[in-house]
Formats: C-alpha cells, structure tokens, sequence
C-alpha cells in the first residue's frame, strides 16, 4: 500500500527555464551587460551538461557552481567578468525566483490528502526552502530531503537510504518517486526499489529507462495515485 511520495522540485515543481531566465537577465543587468532571449539556450545546454556530469559523480557541486558561468561567459567571449561572482548574482536571484509548473499546487493538495509528501532534490537546502514558501508550496509538505543535508545525492542509493531513515517506517515498496530527471530521479527510484512516475514534460522517447508510469503534465498523475 502506498504511504508516501517523493518528490522532485526543480522542473517537477518549479520551472527551473523560467526562474533561471529570469535570474540570468536580472544578473546580466547587474554587470551591465546586454542580454538577448538567445543567450538563455546557451546556459541552459551548458547547465545540463554539468548536471549530467554532477549526477554521474564525475565533479561535485561546488565545481558545478564554480565552472557553469565561467563556461557560458566564456562562450559569450565576455572576459572581463568572473564567473564565480556572477553565479553569486546568478544564485541571489534564483532564490527569489518561484515560477510554478502547471498544474503543481493541485497536484499536491491531492496527493497531500493521500500520502506524506517529501520533497527530494539536488539542490541547495535553504534556496529550496524558500522558494517553496514563496511558491506557496511548502505546507503540503511532511519533510524536505536535499543532498546538501543528506550529504549524498540522486540517484546514489545512499541518498534514499537516509530520507527512508527519517520517514519514521514508511518503506521502500510503500513510496513512490516523481520526477523529471530520468537519471537522477527515475534512475534513483529503479537504484532502491521505489515504483517510478516520469514527469515527461518534453515528449521525449527514453527507450533505456523503464519508469512505472510515464505522464506529460502534472494533472495525469491524479489518475495514477
Ligand atoms: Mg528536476
């Protein structure tokens, strides 16, 4: 019977494109540079890749934060800002940035009335916190799990291994796991034996993952749990 659901927050909840676009035009004002709407792909392309990596265990964090922007910068051949003081800007405004995905609030009223909710992401604690205050979202919650607490993250086993220590009994085959990012969340599930649902957002075929249950927006999973 299932008891509890985990879920992702970035691009699960929050629409990271949104609240990162609008962090990278507010930084880009700050250093008084021009930014136009085919600057953001580029972050974008170059964010995934270090994710990727980060996912993989082949860099940690901190080179995630310390590299991204000195990487994208680079690209924009704009050498005469740091990248590191750019992603402290970068960082400042996505923590006030809270743009919901469709579909979101509802999603959690009805599963709030179900099951305990916990939030499962690779992203930094109080940033996460906050933004979920501010989205409102934060109430349907029973507890918030990050790698930075944790000290391990998606999909190492080891990460599930330390929420399931704090969900007071609920057990693997009583939780499931909802999420965007096949190789953190979907991976993750399939890594510690919890039932699977991929947030298909984009439409795109995945033939070497095999979640339970695949949607493309928010409100199918009401018909799933
Ligand atoms: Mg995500």
């Amino acid at each position: 019977m299932l008891k509890a659901v985990f879920i992702d927050i970035d691009d699960t909840l929050l629409d990271f494109a949104k609240c990162a676009e609008y962090s990278m035009r507010k930084s880009f004002d700050d250093f008084c540079l021009d930014f136009d709407k085919t600057m953001f792909p580029v972050f974008e392309k170059i964010n995934t890749e270090y994710w990727h990596r980060l996912e993989k265990g082949e860099i940690t964090k901190s080179e995630l934060y310390g590299k991204r922007w000195v990487t994208v910068l680079g690209k924009f051949g704009i050498s005469h800002i740091d990248g590191n003081e750019f992603e402290k800007h970068f960082q400042g405004h996505i923590r006030e940035s809270s743009e919901k995905v469709d579909g979101a609030e509802g999603l959690l009223i009805y599963l709030s009335g179900k099951y305990k909710i916990y939030a499962v992401s690779n992203g930094p604690h109080e940033q996460q916190i906050y933004r979920l205050e501010k989205s409102n979202l934060l109430q349907y919650f029973t507890d918030i799990f990050t790698s930075e607490k944790l000290g391990f993250q998606k999909p190492d086993k080891a990460f599930f291994d330390a929420c399931f220590s704090r969900t007071g009994g609920i057990k693997n085959n009583e939780t499931v796991i909802i999420g965007d990012s096949l190789n953190a969340d979907i991976l993750g599930g399939i890594n510690c034996g919890i039932q699977t649902v991929w947030f298909n957002k984009n439409n795109i075929t995945a033939k070497e993952f095999h979640p339970d249950f695949t949607v493309n927006s928010l409100n199918e999973i009401k018909n799933i749990l």
